[in-house]
């Protein structure tokens, strides 16, 4: 069901099949162009946590050629979706909002000292250059004085980690099952694309 609708999306909007590259800024991507009133946005955006029961005070916003392009604010409990993120929401807002992927011409301000997942997916999107607010230990003081368990907080030692060691090495169990299966779904899915990149 959930397969059909995808596909369906996809024949619909053929566009969202691809995505575009960031356009290049006079040969060069645009980066390192701070403007305080974007912090003081994301800070701004992390405030409305205190009276948003569910929201946790991460604000971050995407900023392109001086405009913003997406905003986020930490909302896991909320959404029950444990991805939220400040800078994660905010991605998925600039992507939707610019239709693509690839934000290596945008920049990210965003209140704290981003968690590994949030570096991560900055990485993956390509984005050109981070401001940040508080530090990781800053966070850290200013939640010492809740009870413990009280939030599901990210141990990021552990996760960073984590991702250093290959994946049989991990704290993680994990074990390879149908391997050869998943792997010729990625080569006939990388032979259609390439067949439809032909047309
Ligand atoms: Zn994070």
């Amino acid at each position: 069901m959930i397969i059909g609708a995808v596909l369906a999306l996809a024949f619909i909007l053929p566009s969202l099949a691809a995505d575009k590259p960031a356009p290049e800024v006079a040969g060069k991507k645009k980066s390192d162009s701070y403007d305080e009133k974007f912090m003081r946005r994301a800070i701004e955006i992390s405030r409305t946590a205190i009276d948003t029961p569910g929201a946790e005070p991460f604000g971050a916003v995407i900023v392109k050629n001086g405009e913003i392009v997406g905003e986020g604010l930490s909302h896991a409990l909320l959404a029950w979706d444990v991805t939220s993120h400040g800078e994660i929401e905010a991605i998925r807002d600039a992507n939707r909002r610019l239709e693509r992927l690839d934000l290596s011409d945008c920049e990210i301000y965003t209140t704290c000292e981003p968690c590994p997942m949030c570096v991560s997916v900055i990485g993956v999107a390509r984005l050109g250059k981070m401001y940040y607010g508080a530090k990781h230990k800053q966070a850290e003081e200013a939640f010492s004085v809740l009870p413990p368990n009280s939030r599901l907080s990210v141990n990021i030692k552990k996760l960073v980690a984590e991702q250093q060691r290959p994946v049989d090495q991990r704290q993680l169990p994990a074990e390879q099952k149908l391997a050869a299966e998943s792997f010729e779904i990625l080569k006939a899915w990388a032979l259609e694309r390439k067949a439809a990149l032909s047309k």
